[in-house]
C-alpha cells in the first residue's frame, strides 16, 4: 500500500494503471445499523444525514446509534459472538483467516462500488479511493488473513517441576472509532488485526461518513462471519463513541482521531473498567530536505505529502524544513506544482484534489491561514476558497514560516504546505523534535551517515527516508508523545489485540 502519486516504495508513480469506472447514480443500500448480522432501527428512532462534501448536498438519511444501540451490540458481541462454546470461539484458528480472505475477495469483486461509495462520502478523488485506500484495505486483510493460525505462545523455561508456556488469547469485545479522512482503511486497521486474533467488534464510524462501513456490514454477513462478531453503529462521537470508551464490557478500544478526543477515550477508560486503549492521534510531521537532496524527488514527495486526500492527513507533510541554500529554488518549484495541482469534481479522472469533509473543517483551515499571514508568513499560492463551491480550497503553499507560529505548532489538517528554512544538522533535529507530536517524520539527503543519523535521532514513530507516506500491512504503524499510544499493523498490532496468559503445570511427580 502507498499512498498517491506513489509506488511501493514511495516513489513516484510512472504509469498509471488501466482505469476502472465510478459507478453513476449509485443507490445506497445500507444505512441501517448492523447488529448480529441483521439491520436494526436506532433505538431512538433518530436518523441523521451523510452529505456529499463536493456538492453539500445530502446523499441519504443513516440510522443514528446512541447509547442503547451501542449496549445491544455489545451484548450479542459478548455473548451469543465470544462466549465459550460459540461457532466464533470454537472455530480453527485457519477458520478465521479464511473469513478474513473471503472478505478480502468480496472487497476486490465489490471495489468499484465501495470506492464510488467512499468518494460520495468523503469527496476524496475516485481514482484515489480505488488504487490506494481499496488497495490498502484489501492488503491488509489478505496480511492479517494469514496471521490468524499463526499466533501463538511460549514454552518457557523454569525448572523441571513445572511446564509453563503462555497462550495469547483474544482480548474480547473490542470497541473501534473510526475518523473521516479514511473511513474504510482505518476501518480495515482495526477489523483485520481484531478478527485474526479472535475478538469480537463494535465498531463506530465517523458521523461524516457512514456508508462504506455500512457497507462492509453487508460484506461481513456474506463472507459467512457467525452473528455478533462484527456490529456496525453509525452515531456521533459525544453519543455512541462515548458509550463504546466507557463500556464496561468493551475491552478494548482502538480509536484514530484528533489529540483531544484520545484523551478523552483514555480518561473514559480509566473511569470505567480500564479497557485497553489504543490510540492513533495527530501529527506535525517534519519533513527535512538538505541540500544533497534528489531535488525532484523532495518537491514532488512534499507536494504530495502535504497535499494528498486534501491534507487531510495524520502523516501530512506538515512542517517542510529546508536547508538555506536550496530554499529560494524549493519553494519556487513547490509553487509551480501546487498552482497545476488540478482541483475540482472528485469523479473525474483529472481531478487531484476534492474539498475539505465539511464546514467546520473548512472554516478552522481558513482561519489558520489567515493566522500565519497575521504572524508574518508569506503566502506564495493559495490561500483561499473556490469561488464557485463550498468546500474546495485551493492548494496553499506559505514561506517564511517560523516555529513559532500557530501554523507550524497546530495540527491544520488541510492543503497547506509550510515551508521553513535551516542552517545546518543539529539545528534540524532540534527544531524537527520541537513538538509535542511524534507521528511520522522524512529525510531527503543522498549522504548515507545523515540518514541513517536522523532516522535514529528523530522523535517519532515512522522515519522516512527518501520517501514518503510509504505505509506497507506489514510494517507497524503509530505515534511517540502525543501522536498515541501502540501500533497498527504488522506484527506488532496482534500485541495490541491479544491477552498473554501464563500456564502453569505442576509435572513433579513428588507434589501430586
Ligand atoms: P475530528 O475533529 O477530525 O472530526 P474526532 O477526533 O472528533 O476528529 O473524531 C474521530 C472519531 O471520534 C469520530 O468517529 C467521532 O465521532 C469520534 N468522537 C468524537 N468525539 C468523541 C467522544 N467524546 N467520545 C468518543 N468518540 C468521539
Amino acid at each position: 500500500m502507498a499512498e498517491n502519486g506513489t509506488t511501493e516504495n514511495g516513489q513516484p508513480l510512472k504509469k498509471m494503471p488501466p482505469l476502472p469506472h465510478p459507478i453513476k447514480n449509485l443507490e445506497v443500500k445500507y444505512t441501517k445499523i448492523f447488529i448480529n448480522n441483521e439491520w436494526h432501527e436506532s433505538m431512538s428512532g433518530k436518523k441523521f444525514a451523510t452529505y456529499n462534501p463536493a456538492t453539500e448536498e445530502k446523499i441519504c438519511d443513516v440510522e443514528e446509534g446512541g447509547k442503547a444501540d451501542i449496549d445491544k451490540a455489545v451484548r450479542v458481541a459478548t455473548t451469543a459472538a465470544f462466549q465459550r462454546g460459540s461457532p466464533w470461539r470454537q472455530m480453527d484458528a485457519s477458520g478465521r483467516g479464511k473469513l478474513i480472505q473471503k472478505l478480502a475477495d468480496l472487497l476486490e469483486r465489490d471495489r468499484v462500488t465501495i470506492a464510488t461509495l467512499e468518494t460520495m462520502d468523503t469527496g476524496k478523488p475516485f481514482l484515489q479511493a480505488f488504487f490506494i485506500d481499496m488497495e490498502g484495505c484489501i492488503r491488509t486483510l489478505r496480511y492479517y488473513a494469514g496471521w490468524a493460525d499463526k499466533i501463538q505462545g511460549k514454552t518457557i523455561p523454569v525448572d523441571d517441576s513445572v511446564l509453563c508456556f503462555t497462550k495469547h488469547e483474544p482480548m474480547g469485545v473490542c470497541g473501534s472509532i473510526i475518523p473521516w479522512n479514511f473511513p474504510l482503511m482505518m476501518l480495515v486497521w482495526k477489523i483485520a488485526p481484531a478478527l485474526c486474533c479472535g475478538n469480537t467488534v463494535v465498531l463506530k464510524p465517523a458521523e461524516q461518513t457512514p456508508l462504506t462501513a455500512l457497507y462492509i456490514g453487508a460484506l461481513i454477513k456474506e463472507a459467512g462471519f457467525p452473528p455478533g462478531v462484527v456490529n456496525i453503529i453509525p452515531g456521533y462521537g459525544p453519543t455512541a463513541g462515548a458509550a463504546i470508551a466507557r463500556h464496561m464490557d468493551i475491552d478494548k478500544v482502538a480509536f484514530t482521531g484528533s489529540t483531544e478526543v484520545g484523551k478523552l477515550i483514555k480518561e473514559a477508560s480509566s473511569k470505567s473498567n480500564l479497557k485497553r486503549v489504543t490510540l492513533e492521534l495527530g501529527g506535525k510531521n517534519p519533513f527535512i530536505v538538505f541540500a544533497d537532496a534528489d531535488m525532484d524527488l523532495a518537491v514532488e514527495l512534499a507536494h504530495q505529502g502535504a497535499f494528498f486526500n486534501q491534507g487531510q492527513c495524520c502523516t501530512a507533510a506538515s512542517r517542510i524544513f529546508v536547508e538555506e541554500s536550496i530554499y529560494d529554488e524549493f519553494v519556487k518549484r513547490s509553487v509551480d506544482i501546487a498552482k497545476k495541482r488540478v482541483i475540482g469534481d472528485p469523479f473525474d479522472f483529472k481531478t487531484e484534489h476534492g474539498p475539505q469533509i465539511d464546514q467546520k473543517q473548512f472554516n478552522k483551515i481558513m482561519e489558520l491561514i489567515e493566522s500565519g499571514k497575521k504572524e508574518g508568513a508569506k503566502l506564495e499560492c493559495g490561500g483561499s476558497a473556490l469561488k464557485d463551491r463550498g468546500l474546495f480550497i485551493h492548494p496553499t503553499v506559505m514561506s517564511e514560516v517560523t516555529d513559532n507560529m500557530r501554523i507550524a505548532k497546530e495540527e491544520i489538517f488541510g492543503p497547506v504546505q509550510l515551508i521553513m528554512k535551516f542552517k545546518n544538522q543539529e539545528e534540524v533535529i532540534r527544531r524537527a523534535n520541537n513538538t509535542e507530536y511524534g507521528l511520522t517524520a522524512a529525510v531527503f539527503t543522498k549522504s548515507l551517515d545523515r540518514a541513517l543519523a536522523l532516522s535514529s535521532a528523530l522523535q517519532s514513530g515512522t522515519v522516512w527516508v527518501n520517501c514518503y507516506n510509504a505505509l506497507h500491512a506489514q510494517a507497524p504503524f503509530g505515534g511517540f508523545k502525543m501522536s498515541g499510544h501502540g501500533r497498527e499493523l504488522g506484527e506488532y498490532a496482534l500485541a495490541e489485540y491479544t491477552e498473554v496468559k501464563t500456564v502453569t503445570i505442576n509435572i513433579s511427580p513428588k507434589k501430586h
